[in-house]
């Protein structure tokens, strides 16, 4: 069976690739199986400079991966070239960190008596995996696995298939084993078929229906299990704050860079009742200024949606909104023309019982509202099933620490957002998932702590 690839920018095939089935994924274990044993006997040393490798070829093939990469998911080129950027900034990160988190970590230094935790890979494991950043979502879990002495199996989303083969390419090209790396091309079924076999964990990227029913399928086997999922971010912008214009521009790009199609892409706006009108006016300035269109066309910010099934719910959001008394300051339907296009649309007036404030738009959306007061803010952000990000625009840093502390999300911002930090954990909360990629967290995930008690005279 072979899977159709569509470019969202114009709807037309581009390429039909050759799926998994049943016997060829479990030929892949057996062979990462057999491989793991000697990938762990190297050093962190020695894995971690060919992962650099891999980075200097991400780097020296930047063009034609983010030519493929835009192809496929329908960003504007200069970001998918951001994206491959973003990418080698994080694996730099987990290289020169690896070492230090990956060493043993000596607890008790007694004379006669020594306790260490060792750091032991959990074996071969299984990534699943999104499109709307395959290399950042990717990354965040390949490379600290390999770091680990892991050996993995990387689905990729059915959406980004040819960039999952140009990362195994590259790896490959790096230095890692063929029986180190191994990709599984597929759909939902084929995501499926991996739980049915014997991984040593799962780590899965992706939306709540698909982590829920995957994390009940692991349960009964006892291995690690990891979930990132979506969010519904909140931002607030408080009375104190004066800079409206480059807030409001700041924020903008946070709610529709990638055509909103981020995990921690702002989703919902609350401001402070003093600065409302003038804010939603910066905001809505801002993005009426932005081009949309092809996204291989030179400076387009807002490119073609990846999957076509988006626009409806965008095209429901927009309706409901309405109905309910929202205002339509600018946008709110789909381009008519080939591909899969939306206008960016902003809504003011909105409540937060409409879809647009409830449910995870990944899209070209946004939500203005007007609050009284922090505590009335603190109420609305939490006010939804999600907990990945929320972020505070504030004078004072104490403050929106204050309203932070009582946010049940995984990252908190001050005057930023929409970002991500190779040093921090990036972990969700309720339907946003549990577990943490990146930081020390993120690269002890791939590992089992196994306790020494050493009585007599230990050495280093
Ligand atoms: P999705 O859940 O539709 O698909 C994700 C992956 O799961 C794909 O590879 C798909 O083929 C596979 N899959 C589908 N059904 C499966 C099944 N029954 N069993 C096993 N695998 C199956 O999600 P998506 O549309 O690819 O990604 C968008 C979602 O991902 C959004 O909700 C977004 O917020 C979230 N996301 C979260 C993060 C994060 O770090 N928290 C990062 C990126 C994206």
């Amino acid at each position: 069976m072979q899977l159709e690839i569509i470019n969202p920018a114009n709807g037309k095939e581009i390429a039909k690739i050759n799926q998994d089935n049943k016997a060829s994924l479990s030929e892949k274990f057996n062979d990462l199986k057999k491989g793991q044993l000697d990938w762990q006997a190297k050093t962190v040393e020695q894995r971690r400079k060919i992962i650099m490798i891999f980075h200097d070829l991400l780097e020296k093939n930047i063009e034609t991966l983010a030519e493929i990469l835009t192809s496929e998911v329908g960003k504007p080129t200069q970001q998918s070239r951001n994206e491959i950027n973003g990418a080698r900034a994080r694996i730099s990160w987990l290289c020169s960190n690896a070492g230090k988190y990956l060493a043993d970590e000596y607890m008790v230094e007694q004379e006669g008596m020594g306790e260490k935790i060792a750091y032991e890979p959990l074996g071969v494991i299984c990534n699943i995996s999104a499109w709307n950043y395959p290399y950042l979502v990717g990354i965040n879990v390949i490379v600290p696995a390999l770091l680990a002495g892991n050996t993995v199996l990387y689905k990729p989303s059915e959406f980004s298939s040819l960039t999952g083969l140009e990362i195994q390419k590259l790896l490959l090209e790096a230095g890692v084993p063929a029986n180190v790396f191994e990709i599984a091309i597929g759909k939902g079924n084929i995501g499926a078929a991996l739980l049915e076999m014997a991984f040593d964990g799962y780590f899965f990227t992706g939306s709540y229906k698909t982590g829920q029913y995957i994390y009940k399928k692991v349960a009964p086997k006892m291995v690690p299990c990891q979930i990132e999922l979506g969010g519904k971010d909140p931002l607030y912008v408080t009375n104190d704050v004066e800079d409206l214009k480059n807030i409001a521009i700041g924020t903008a790009d946070g709610a529709f860079y990638n055509n909103g199609q981020s995990c921690c892409s702002v989703e919902r706006i609350y401001v402070q009742e003093k600065n409302y009108d003038a804010y939603v006016q910066a905001f809505v300035e801002e993005v009426k200024s932005w081009k949309a269109g092809l996204p291989t066309e030179e400076g387009v910010y807002l490119g073609a949606l990846t999957r076509p099934e988006q626009i409806e719910i965008l095209e429901n959001q927009v309706k409901d909104a309405l109905e309910k008394g929202a205002k339509l300051e600018c946008g709110g339907k789909r381009i008519n023309k080939p591909g899969n296009y939306f206008e960016p649309t902003v809504l003011s007036n909105v409540t937060n019982d409409m879809l647009v404030m409830q449910e995870e738009s990944f899209g070209p959306i946004i939500g203005i509202m007007k609050v009284k007061d922090d505590e009335q803010a603190i109420h609305l952000m939490n006010d939804t099933d999600y907990g990945l990000t929320a972020s505070v625009y504030s004078v004072s840093q104490k403050r929106a620490e204050a309203i932070l502390t009582k946010v049940n999300s995984g990252t908190g911002y001050w005057n930023c957002c929409d970002r991500v930090s190779a040093a921090l954990p990036w972990s969700g909360r309720k339907h946003s998932g549990f577990g943490a990629t990146l930081s020390h967290a993120g690269i002890r995930a791939f590992t089992k702590p196994k306790a020494y008690h050493l009585r007599g005279d230990w050495k280093k």
